[in-house]
Formats: structure tokens, C-alpha cells, sequence
């Protein structure tokens, strides 16, 4: 099973999500959720949102494996 959110809950685990909206004015989709901010309310259906989690990918900005230097400037 998913892991399901609802707008206005804390994004735990970032990555990539596919969107239900209650009213079904559009069709699913995917959006990327970062670490740090909130599921967003939709225009049209407010809360009525359901993000489930498609695959957990981090933030490249948070991977050691990237990290600039910081001395290099
Ligand atoms: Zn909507």
C-alpha cells in the first residue's frame, strides 16, 4: 500500500508523488515533493487532495555525493 497524504500534511519523505484530486477535474499525474514543505491545497478542490508516494528520490542539493567544495570559491 502507498503511502497517502492529504494537502497541508508535512512532506516526511521527499520524492515522487501521483496526484488524485477529489473533484477528478484532472486527470493523475506526478509531481516531485521536497523534504521541508507541505503537501500544497489545490485551487479548485482545497483539501480534497490525495498525494500518494510513486518512488522516494532525495533532493540532489542534500546528496554528499554532489556537494560542491565549499573552499573552492
Ligand atoms: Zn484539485
Amino acid at each position: 500500500m502507498a503511502q497517502s497524504h492529504k494537502s497541508g500534511d508535512d512532506v516526511i519523505t521527499p520524492g515522487v508523488y501521483r496526484v488524485v484530486h477529489g473533484a477528478h477535474h484532472a486527470s493523475e499525474y506526478e509531481v516531485t515533493c521536497v523534504l521541508g514543505k507541505k503537501f500544497p491545497p489545490c485551487h479548485y478542490c482545497g483539501q480534497d487532495v490525495q498525494f500518494l508516494l510513486a518512488r522516494p528520490a532525495q533532493n540532489i542539493e542534500y546528496d554528499p555525493n554532489f556537494k560542491l567544495p565549499e573552499c573552492s570559491l
